[in-house]
């Protein structure tokens, strides 16, 4: 983890397409200087909690993960893929990453990839954030299924779900229903699950 930003950037991805596009995001991003309307300094343990609770056979333990600045931003995915091909004592973890606005009701989760050590299970984020957060809390799925092999089975729709846990007081002017039902979430994670214990057993 210790090398250096520049040389691993150049061999983390094999495709130049990808880091092109990353790099067109995050000026895009740059030049609208909106900034995010929700991020990793509003998030409140309590809140999170219940944010969390419908969830509870899909997804782990929340953590605070500082953010190593060696991937392309947008590209989590890949970015641990080819990292764990450079590196095998590490392998993908697919979850989400969570953010709220600043007075924590209003809490947002996006799926996302970070390292898992196969030696000491600990996990680390590689892939810098769109608004310069330093840090980003993550919630592990409760399978090791590869990533493509939950999409194939998930497709899109579970990328992301936002919710008041209660109503938001800052003004983020976002009240969106929930994007899908906690329990879609669940029975596919279960499912994915089960498929490993079939495919060993
Ligand atoms: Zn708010």
């Amino acid at each position: 983890m210790a090398m250096k930003n520049d040389f691993v950037r150049f061999f983390l991805t094999e495709d130049p397409n990808i880091i092109k596009e990353s790099l067109e995001m995050k000026q895009e991003w740059e030049d609208a200087k909106g900034g995010a309307a929700t991020g990793t300094q509003g998030v409140k343990k309590k809140k999170m909690e219940i944010f969390l609770k419908p969830f509870a056979e899909a997804l782990g333990t929340p953590e605070k993960l500082h953010i190593i600045n060696i991937g392309f931003v947008r590209v989590c995915h890949n970015n641990c893929k080819n990292f764990s091909t450079i590196d095998n004592t590490f392998e993908p973890q697919l979850g989400y990453n969570i953010t709220a606005c600043d007075c924590g009701n209003l809490m947002c989760m996006e799926i996302h990839s970070v390292l898992k050590s196969k030696i000491d299970g600990k996990l680390y984020d590689i892939t810098p954030d769109f608004n310069n957060e330093k840090s980003k809390w993550f919630v592990p799925m409760k399978h090791n299924k590869p990533c493509r092999i939950h999409m194939q089975l998930a497709g899109r729709k579970l990328d992301c779900f936002n919710k008041q846990v209660k109503r938001c007081k800052c003004g983020v002017g976002w009240n969106m229903p929930p994007s899908f039902e906690p329990q879609h979430l669940c029975n596919i994670v279960k499912m994915l699950d089960r498929a490993i214990v079939v495919m060993m057993g």
